[in-house]
């Protein structure tokens, strides 16, 4: 697949990732070039630098790396950028650092959460997700919310767009309209490249999460950039991916809501229930509970629902 120019100095690299559409974005300035994500061990060998290639340019021609999230397709290629970009400064929020910088954090804190309610992944996701992870890879700094960088003819914005994870960034071309926003918004979860819905939007807060969809609604971007669907283009399917995002959080904040009662129930039972009537999602499944986990919590913030602790599990019941 070749690199795609969505604006001048702009560009997508597409790939396919498993079963879905993927996608790392290059900004050229005239003095520094900007990649947005390394993705999985492997992408920057794969798809990245040869889509430079198609430019007439080279991997070493890499200034500067803003990872958007600590996920290990969006942070696994730091490794090998390290090798063929030995001067690119890689950086990310300070939020989401400790976890792209080592496994074993990430791996106890954000892909081991599920274990604390009794769920996990199977074997098999937990090879390919250490694999993808690469080698632990120290970054160089943070970047954060308002830091405007100027590469050299084109000038762009990092944006905090937590929800996702607690530091998800993006960037942003004000004067053509583009947030390059990844992960940020997942509408009503990740597709196949033939447009089947296979794995659920994790969000680990749904006030976060609901505030990037309202920040992005005001900025009025005329595209959305992100990692796992086709450009969005034009004001109209901007508002429809923000609106599915949006009505998501709804669908299943009233999914969790409908099974609190008076028995207190663990997040297997929410999760359960919420892939029934929401998916069901045949892979990365667990990943829904994340967000039933982070709906509980909005409910017991509200007052409409209470948590305890049974047994070292948590469980909830309504107020
Ligand atoms: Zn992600």
């Amino acid at each position: 697949m070749s690199i795609e120019e969505v604006q001048q100095r702009i560009y997508r690299i597409p790939s396919v990732l498993g079963r879905r559409r993927f996608a790392q974005w290059l900004i050229v300035g005239d003095e520094r070039l900007l990649l947005v994500d390394s993705g999985v061990d492997g992408t920057i060998a794969e798809h990245v630098s040869p889509a430079l290639a198609e430019l007439g340019r080279s991997p070493a021609e890499i200034t500067d790396v803003v990872i958007s999230h600590a996920d290990v397709d969006h942070y696994g290629g730091n490794s090998e950028l390290r090798n063929v970009a030995p001067q690119a400064r890689i950086r990310s929020s300070a939020q989401d650092r400790p976890w792209i910088e080592s496994w074993p954090e990430i791996s106890r804190d954000r892909y081991g959460w599920y274990r604390g309610h009794g769920l996990d992944y199977d074997e098999a996701t937990w090879e390919w997700l250490e694999n993808a992870a690469g080698p632990d890879t120290p970054i160089d700094g943070t970047a954060s919310h308002g830091e405007q960088l100027d590469l050299g003819g084109i000038a762009v914005e990092v944006a905090a767009l937590p929800g996702h994870s607690p530091g998800h960034l993006g960037v942003l071309h004000r004067e053509s309209g583009t947030a390059i926003v990844m992960d940020a918004v997942l509408e009503r979860g990740l597709y196949t490249t033939d447009d089947e819905l296979i794995s659920p939007p994790p969000y680990a807060s749904v006030p976060a999460y609901h505030a990037t969809i309202a920040r992005l609604r005001e900025l009025r971007p005329a595209r959305l950039g992100t990692s796992h669907y086709s450009p969005i283009e034009g004001e109209q399917a901007v508002t429809a991916f923000l609106d599915g995002s949006e009505g998501f959080v709804a669908d299943l904040d009233a999914a969790v809501g409908a099974e609190l009662g008076t028995d207190p129930k663990p997040l297997a039972h929410y999760w359960r229930a919420a892939d029934s009537a929401l998916g069901p999602f045949v892979e990365m499944a667990v990943e829904l509970a994340r967000s039933v986990g982070a709906h509980l919590d909005y409910a017991v913030e509200e007052g409409r629902a209470e948590r305890t602790d049974r047994d070292g599990r948590a469980m909830w019941a309504a107020a």
